[in-house]
């Protein structure tokens, strides 16, 4: 299951270990017993999440191809609870792949921490003209130093924060609701928050029972609540 994000990103399940009922299991071992019906097992995976019993739900386990602009990843790093293994700007060359806006945020009056799209099409087309210039100049330094023979490990350093990475991501249940609550969020930088929304969708097709548990009693963000409640 693979959906893209932004211009040139993506989010893509590579492999995942469990489903809805590796948390019951999980929590039934507590009394040496095991599944039983679909109804008292879909029941026990909403008292769990109602009451805060979340440690079940690390028995979920996502693993995730992600590819992403350097200034995301800085943000999902912050997410500790996970695994990662990034691709290196010093073994690999760094190609002419950033992310371009189509829009552009000015800051928000109300929400400090916020922005809001910019109406203006002539500030918006400048805008964008003036980050694609700064990104193509950055991207011919990088070149000719890389042709000047210096090391790619030193070369990066002229570029943005804008360049496309790649990374392994791989984390549990517990833990993407922590992200989903954090990132899946309006105060979250819009870039994240596009890939907060698909690794939700991945969430939701791949563990049904507990997504709807966790958006009913622990969901803490306000932008999956629409989807799911309608
Ligand atoms: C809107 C927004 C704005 C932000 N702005 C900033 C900013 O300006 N500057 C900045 O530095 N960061 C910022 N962050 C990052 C934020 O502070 C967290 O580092 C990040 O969101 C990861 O959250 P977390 O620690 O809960 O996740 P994880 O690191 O995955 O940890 C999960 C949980 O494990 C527990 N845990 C993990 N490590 C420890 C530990 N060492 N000690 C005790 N308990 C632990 C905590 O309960 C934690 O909630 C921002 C995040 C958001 C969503």
């Amino acid at each position: 299951m693979r959906i893209d994000v932004l211009d040139k990103g993506f989010v893509e399940l590579v492999d995942r270990m469990g489903d809805d009922y590796s948390a019951v299991q999980a929590a039934r071992v507590s009394y040496g017993k095991g599944l039983t019906s679909k109804d008292r097992d879909d029941r026990l995976i909403r008292y769990l999440m109602e009451h805060g019993h979340h440690s079940p739900f690390e028995h979920i386990v996502f693993k995730f191809h992600l590819k992403l602009p350097i200034f995301v990843m800085r943000q999902l790093v912050r997410h500790r609870i996970a695994s990662i293994n990034e691709r290196s700007g010093r073994y690999t060359e760094f190609s002419d792949e950033w992310y371009l806006p189509d829009s552009i945020r000015t800051p928000d009056g109300e929400n400090k921490q916020g922005s809001v799209e910019c109406a203006d099409k002539a500030i918006t087309q400048k805008a964008i003209a003036i980050i694609e210039e700064a990104y193509k100049n950055a991207f011919v330094a990088y070149s000719r130093l890389i042709e000047m023979g210096v090391a790619k490990e030193m070369a990066r350093i002229v570029l943005p924060t804008s360049m496309y990475t790649e990374a392994f991501w791989t984390i549990n249940g517990r833990s993407i609701m922590n992200f989903l609550n954090q990132r899946a969020d309006s105060h979250a930088q819009p870039e994240i928050q596009l890939y907060a929304s698909a690794i939700a969708e991945i969430f939701e097709a791949k563990c049904p029972v507990v997504y709807d548990a966790f958006i009913r009693y622990n969901y803490t963000g306000d932008l999956l609540n629409k989807e799911v409640r309608g």
